[in-house]
C-alpha cells in the first residue's frame, strides 16, 4: 500500500474540542443557539481587542454579511486584489457590486497600496485587504487611504487569526473584519467563521441580517432580506476550545516557519528562491509556509515532492485569469503583471502542529534536492520526474 502523502494542513483537536462538543450533545444544544456560541463570539472579540463578534457558518458569508450590511450592492465597486482565495471576491459579487482587483507587492505578496488608487472610479465604495498567508497588510496606511477615498475598510483575515500589525491584532481594523474556521486554517470549528467590528450598530446590523432579518423585537416581522448565515452550537464548541490554545498554535507556526528558513535560507540565492519576507515591525503568522521559485521550475518541483510523499499546493491564480472574473471589466486595462507573477512561481509547503523538525528538515532536503538535480540535468520532464 503507497504511504499517505504528509498534508498541506492538519488540524490540530488536541485540546478540549471533544469534551465540548459532547457537552454540547448532552445537553441538547446542538442548533444555533447555546453557551459555546455566545463564549466563542465573546472570548473572540477579546482576543481581537474588539468589543463584537459575530459568529457565522463560513468566512465566506462573513464577507458577504459585511457588505451586506454596508449597502454594497449593484452599480458599487468594491477593491479587492487579485492575487487571493476566490471567496474574498465572490462575497462581492453575491451583492451585486463588481470587484474591481488591484495589483499585488512582490515582496510582501499583499495588495500594493501603491496601485489601488488607479483603480478608484466615483463608484468605489469599499476596499477589502486581505491578510495573505498569514501576513497582516499595513492597515495604517490603508485607513488613511480609505479616509481619504471616502471608502469603507474590510479586512478579509480567514488566513491570519493572531497576526499583529500597527500595535494591534487584525480585525480590529476599519469598519469591519472576516474571518474563516475552516479544517485547515489557522483554528477550526469544521466550517465556521466570524465578523468582527469595533462599531456596536454595525454589529447589530450583522446580527439581524445574520437571522434572516428578523426584527429583535418583534417575532417573524422581517424589515430587511437577511439570510440564515448561523453557526451551530456544536462548531462553536470545537472553536471555544481551539481559541483556548490559540497562541500556541501561532508559535508552533512560527516555529515552523524558522526550521524551514533555517534549512532553505542558506540555498536561496543560488537557486533564485524567495522566503516569505522578514519585517520586525509586524507580527506575521504563518498560516502556510510559502516560497517563490523560478516559474517554469515550481511546478516540476511540486511533482518531485509528490513522488517523496509530500503534498503542497500552488500559489492562488489571480483572479483576473479566472474564467470566472476574465471579464474586462473586472480589470480595466491595468496591468496586474505582479500578481500574474505570484500565481506562477509560489507554493505552500505542509504547516501543522504536528509536524515534527524531522520531517521538515527532510521535506527541505528534497526541495534541495530537486534543484540540485535540475543543476546538473537541466531538463527536468525527463530527468526528475522518474525519481526513486
Ligand atoms: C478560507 C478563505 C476564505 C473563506 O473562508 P471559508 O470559510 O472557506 O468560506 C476567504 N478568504 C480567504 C483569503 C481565505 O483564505
Amino acid at each position: 500500500m503507497p504511504t499517505p502523502l504528509i498534508p498541506v494542513a492538519e488540524p490540530d483537536l488536541g485540546g478540549r474540542e471533544q469534551e465540548y462538543v459532547n457537552q454540547a450533545m448532552s445537553e441538547g444544544w446542538i442548533s444555533s443557539t447555546g453557551r459555546f456560541i455566545d463564549r466563542f463570539e465573546q472570548e473572540f472579540a477579546e482576543f481581537c481587542g474588539v468589543d463584537h463578534a459575530i459568529a457565522c457558518c463560513n468566512g465566506t458569508v462573513a464577507l458577504h454579511l459585511i457588505l451586506a450590511a454596508m449597502g454594497i450592492g449593484p452599480g458599487d465597486e468594491v477593491l479587492v486584489p487579485s492575487f487571493t482565495y476566490i471567496a474574498s471576491a465572490n462575497a462581492v459579487a453575491y451583492t451585486g457590486a463588481t470587484p474591481i482587483l488591484v495589483e499585488s507587492d512582490p515582496i510582501t505578496w499583499n495588495l500594493d497600496p501603491q496601485r489601488i488608487e488607479e483603480a478608484l472610479t466615483p463608484r468605489s465604495k469599499a476596499l477589502i485587504a486581505v491578510h495573505l498567508y498569514g501576513r497582516p497588510c499595513p492597515m495604517a496606511e490603508l485607513e488613511a487611504f480609505a479616509d481619504r477615498h471616502n471608502l469603507l475598510l474590510i479586512e478579509d483575515a480567514a488566513e491570519a487569526h493572531g497576526a499583529i500589525v500597527d500595535q494591534r491584532r487584525v480585525g480590529g481594523f476599519g469598519q469591519a473584519a472576516s474571518f474563516s474556521f475552516y479544517g485547515n486554517k489557522l483554528i477550526t470549528t469544521g466550517e465556521g467563521g466570524m465578523v468582527t467590528t469595533r462599531d456596536p450598530d454595525f454589529a447589530r446590523r450583522l446580527r439581524l441580517l445574520r437571522g434572516q432579518g428578523m426584527d429583535p423585537e418583534r417575532r417573524y416581522w422581517f424589515a430587511d432580506l437577511g439570510y440564515n448565515y448561523r453557526m451551530t452550537n456544536l462548531a462553536a464548541a470545537i472553536g471555544c476550545a481551539q481559541l483556548e490554545r490559540i497562541d500556541t498554535l501561532i508559535e508552533r507556526r512560527r516555529q515552523i516557519e524558522q526550521s524551514y528558513r533555517q534549512h532553505l535560507e542558506p540555498h536561496a540565492d543560488r537557486f533564485q528562491w524567495q522566503l516569505p519576507h522578514q519585517d520586525p515591525e509586524i507580527f506575521h503568522v504563518h498560516w502556510l509556509f510559502s516560497m517563490r521559485v523560478p516559474a517554469d521550475q515550481r511546478d516540476g518541483l511540486m511533482a518531485f515532492l509528490r513522488q517523496r510523499g509530500i503534498d503542497s499546493r500552488p500559489f492562488f491564480h489571480p483572479l483576473h485569469t479566472l474564467p470566472v472574473y476574465e471579464d474586462a471589466r473586472y480589470h480595466g486595462n491595468r496591468n496586474l503583471s505582479q500578481a500574474e507573477t505570484l500565481g506562477n512561481t509560489g507554493l505552500n509547503l505542509p504547516t501543522f502542529s504536528a509536524l515534527d523538525s524531522a520531517t521538515i528538515a527532510s521535506i527541505a532536503a528534497t526541495v534541495v534536492e530537486y534543484f540540485d538535480r535540475l543543476e546538473s540535468k537541466p531538463d527536468p520532464s525527463v530527468h526528475v520526474v522518474d525519481a526513486p
